[in-house]
């Protein structure tokens, strides 16, 4: 790699992809944000990984009573949808001697590539952009995922 890739772009060293979450010289800090880990590789030996705009959809049916507030799902929600903290959670209301119900509601996952000639960027902006052709953010700087073509 000749020159360093802007935070918010995707790159691989080795067997590690992740975010470009710091530029320093001639190192590159690497974030993989489902892992939640970090890796310092140096720019020479990482290459860029393609992105594009994806719309994911997280979906659950839940009981709910009125007036639960936002937050409140939301967290339940966060729990549902990560298989970690689902666990985690069911193992702790199983040695509370609890009903293991808050843990069971099963979360869909729906994602599709973007292709409406929007590139998105982490901070929520979006910028006018040719398929296949990241651009940076004009927010933030940090490089946007362009969309994909539209299809057919
Ligand atoms: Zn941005």
């Amino acid at each position: 790699m000749d020159t360093a890739p802007r935070p918010g772009s995707w790159a691989r060293a080795g067997g590690f992809v992740g975010l470009v979450a710091a530029v320093d010289g001639d190192q590159l800090t690497l974030f993989d944000p489902g892992a939640r880990r970090q890796q310092q590789v140096p720019l020479a030996a990482a290459q860029v990984v393609p992105a594009a705009a994806v719309r994911v959809t997280l979906t659950v049916d839940l009981p709910l009573p009125h007036g639960l507030d936002d937050a409140s799902v939301r967290r339940w929600v966060a729990l549902l949808a990560d298989p970690v903290l689902r666990e985690r959670a069911a193992e702790a209301m199983a040695e509370a001697g609890l009903d293991g119900g808050a843990a069971e509601p099963q979360v869909g996952m729906d994602a599709r590539a973007l292709s409406d000639g929007l590139a998105r960027c982490l901070c929520g902006a979006t910028a006018p952009a040719t398929a296949g052709i990241p651009v940076t953010c004009h927010v933030c700087g940090r490089q946007a995922a362009p969309p994909v073509e539209p299809p057919g």
